[in-house]
């Protein structure tokens, strides 16, 4: 049997979440994870580098889980209040 190994990679990032309610922070990591693979190309057919994975990877955090990460925790704020969230700073 013949194991590929494909190189991984994975960015995350952690964002800070207080609740306007109670004003508890809460901490919560979105991250995403990509590989460098044959299958991973471009569209014009050419297999993505290293690099470009990094790239996808990074802008698959941005442009995907860091939403779906914000929106996740706007709908369930706090298990102990119903108080609004609010971003803090990056
Ligand atoms: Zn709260």
């Amino acid at each position: 049997m013949v194991v590929i190994r494909f190189d991984r990679i994975k960015r995350k990032t952690v964002l800070d979440f207080k609740c306007g309610g109670c004003g508890r922070r809460t901490k919560r990591t979105a991250s995403a994870e990509c590989t460098v693979n044959p299958f991973n190309k471009k569209a014009d057919g050419c297999i993505r580098t290293r690099e470009e994975v990094v790239q996808q990877a990074v802008q698959a955090l941005e442009e995907k889980e860091v939403p779906k990460l914000i929106a996740e925790v706007e709908k369930t704020p706090c298990p102990k209040c119903s108080g609004q969230v609010r971003h803090a700073a990056k």
